[in-house]
């Protein structure tokens, strides 16, 4: 690997030539687009990403989970400049190529069900959940869709219909997309009545809510994350999504798991519907499928793909040619490396190291996720009030020591790791040191 897999710190964080950019980009970018760490980046790898003052950070955030097959990963770089220099664009929608259909095959095998699949390719995992929408209504001729508290599910202005935060994603950004209903996810640590009663009722709350508020003929479509991301890698009680599923099909509602973060070997299988047995109707897939191009599908069954009419679906870049070559290179390793396997493995080294600091540390209130999807949620001790200032100390104490850590939440108080499937066992030990050193600082 080019990158040596190695933490080092040669300046403070960020250093100089860091700052330096960073002051020209407050001149230049807006500043609604904001930066969890202000280090540039030059190069990446592994589990390194190198900065413009030669530091070397470990990375437990694998840029959202998108490099989960590295950065600059071999296969993906073969493949990407193979097809720089065959093809750059020619749009699928006027003439088509072999590396768009290579990817709905791939989709279509992989994504949970035996059935009869077809893929149509999009940009942003956003643009993926709006197809997945248009789709449902289009085979449903239903308008309403059901969402969840928690939810993220993108930033345009359909997306941030589905999406539940207010700050910073919807803020003054209204008004937002109608037929869109949202009723409550089944969040075990902070259900009412506790976590025995989660799945039950909050499926009985799902269904009686949207029977009443929605009513089912109007609904097209439940859209969910199988385990929520950006809300805080909450899984839901066990049983919960199947249910859902199971009384979508019974009412003609489109099931539609966003696997957008959760796809891709992410927690241990391709999906994270595979864990529990769920086949959705409709799949978004974006972030892991492509090393870090962007990449987004939307795979479901053949009667509900093909139900929209001809020239419906699709974008000048919808499934670029280099984003799908970068695709077909990450889907390889994922095969070639088993990095399911390599998520699953990532578990076992993180989850007893975090459970030793849940049991160390009364700021942890819940430790949850599954496979290299792993997070703390933070609370004030003897409560479960949201300790989102606690959360922001530790990250910026991780960052400091030259970890990348990243923050999520409705509340902003939990800490989310998501390295690379590829991280050596070393560095995510020592990743784990510095998380360790900066709760007993601070907690
Ligand atoms: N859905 C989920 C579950 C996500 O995690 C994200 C991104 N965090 C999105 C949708 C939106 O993806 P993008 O940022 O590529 O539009």
């Amino acid at each position: 690997m080019s990158v040596p897999q190695q933490r080092a710190l040669k300046t403070a964080i960020p250093g100089p030539r860091s700052q330096e950019l960073h002051a020209r980009r407050v001149a230049a970018v807006s500043s609604g687009v904001g930066s969890t760490l202000p280090v540039y980046v030059e190069r990446a790898g592994g589990g390194i990403i190198v900065d413009v003052d030669g530091n070397q950070l470990i990375d437990f955030g694998a840029g959202i989970a998108v490099v989960s097959v590295g950065n600059a990963a071999p296969r993906v770089v073969e493949r990407v400049h193979q097809q720089v220099a065959d093809f750059t664009h020619t749009c699928f929608m006027v003439t088509p190529y072999e590396e768009y259909v290579a990817v709905a095959e791939q989709l279509n095998e992989l994504t949970p069900g035996e059935h009869e699949k077809r893929s149509a390719l999009f940009n942003s995992g956003a643009e993926a959940v709006e197809n997945a929408v248009k789709i449902a209504r289009a085979y449903t001729g239903r308008p309403a869709v059901v969402v969840f508290d928690h939810a993220y599910h993108g930033r345009t202005n359909l997306t941030m219909a589905l999406t539940a935060k207010n700050m910073p994603y919807k803020h003054h950004f209204g008004p937002f997309a109608g037929e869109v209903y949202r009723v409550p996810m089944a969040y075990p640590y902070r259900w009412p009545t506790g976590p025995d009663n989660c799945a039950d009722e909050a499926f009985e709350q799902f269904v009686s809510l949207t029977h009443a508020q929605v009513g089912e003929e109007n609904c097209a479509a439940v859209v969910i994350e199988p385990i929520q991301g950006e809300g805080g890698f909450i899984v839901p009680a066990p049983g919960f999504l199947a249910r859902v599923a199971e009384w979508c099909a019974d009412h003609g509602i489109v099931f539609v798991a966003d696997e957008i973060q959760t796809g891709f070997c992410r927690t241990g299988d391709w999906f994270a519907c595979d864990a529990e047995g769920v086949v959705p109707d409709l799949i978004t897939t974006a972030k892991g499928i492509a090393g870090g191009l962007p990449l987004s599908g939307v795979t479901g069954r053949a009667e509900l793909m093909d139900s929209v009419h001809g020239g419906g679906l699709g974008g000048t870049y919808g499934g670029n040619p280099v984003a799908c070559a970068a695709a077909l290179g990450s889907i390889e390793t994922m095969r070639a490396e088993d990095l399911c396997g390599a998520a699953r493995r990532i578990e076992s080294v993180m989850r007893p190291r975090l459970a030793a600091l849940a049991e160390k540390h009364p700021a942890i209130g819940d430790l949850r996720g599954r496979g290299a999807m792993l997070a703390v949620e933070l609370v004030k001790p003897g409560s479960k009030d949201p300790n989102p200032e606690l959360t922001a100390a530790v990250s910026r104490a991780c960052h400091a020591d030259g970890l990348v850590a990243l923050t999520a939440g409705t509340y902003g108080n939990v800490l989310r790791f998501l390295p690379p499937l590829v991280i050596g066992d070393d560095l995510l030990t020592e990743g784990l040191d510095i998380l360790e050193a900066a709760f007993a600082a601070n907690a």
